[in-house]
């Protein structure tokens, strides 16, 4: 149907979450059609990106900075530290406002369905930070999915008998609500009324 690179970029964007085939091609047709003002500056913007950002070698944020610069910044509350499965629900929390403490990004929860178990999550940087007696309390804002409350119990169980506080955000929201579809109002109200991790 078309060129060689044609075909190699609608395949790519068909790789992209919520993109389809159908939507790739007409993706694809738009950034040709939009050369100077859309493809040329998102390639250059893929391209910095791909070679600046990184996971944040204490809390797993993504950065063009290591440590992050929410690890970096000393009017956050370095014993306060919020657990998220991935990097969308810490963006979803910063948009909230609602929360002046760091972060411990898991890079997902466990799955026995997805074969996801503790080794391929960045457990052992959370217990360590516990252990070394750099944290407060810890607050689990996990998905109230099976899998996302069985990584909250696994979580729990491994921190307990460390010098920190387990609690967990109270989801008084609908069930399966993620962090990122949760209203700026509803994420405070979450953390505000967190309770203990039993
Ligand atoms: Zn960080």
């Amino acid at each position: 149907m078309a060129g060689v690179e044609i075909e190699r970029l609608i395949q790519f964007l068909a790789r992209l979450p919520g993109l389809g085939p159908r939507s790739a091609r007409r993706a694809a047709l738009h950034l040709l059609n939009k050369r100077e003002g859309l493809l040329e500056p998102l390639a250059r913007a893929l391209t910095e990106a791909a070679a600046a950002i990184r996971a944040c070698r204490i809390c797993g944020n993504l950065d063009s900075q290591d440590p992050c610069a929410i690890c970096a910044d000393p009017k956050r509350d370095a014993g306060l530290v919020c657990v998220v499965a991935e990097v969308g629900d810490l963006w979803a929390l910063e948009r909230s406002g609602a929360f002046k403490g760091r972060y411990h990004v898991l890079g997902g929860v466990l799955s026995a369905l997805d074969g996801i178990g503790p080794e391929q999550l960045n457990l052992n940087g959370l217990v360590e930070r516990a252990r070394a007696g750099e944290l407060r309390e810890a607050i689990l804002a996990l998905d109230a999915t099976v899998d996302g409350q069985t990584t909250a119990h696994y979580i729990a169980d491994k921190l307990a008998g460390l010098p920190v506080k387990v609690s967990r955000l109270a989801h008084g929201v609908p069930v399966g609500g993620e962090l990122d579809y949760l209203d700026d109002g509803t994420i405070a109200a979450a953390l505000n009324a967190r309770r203990p991790a039993e």
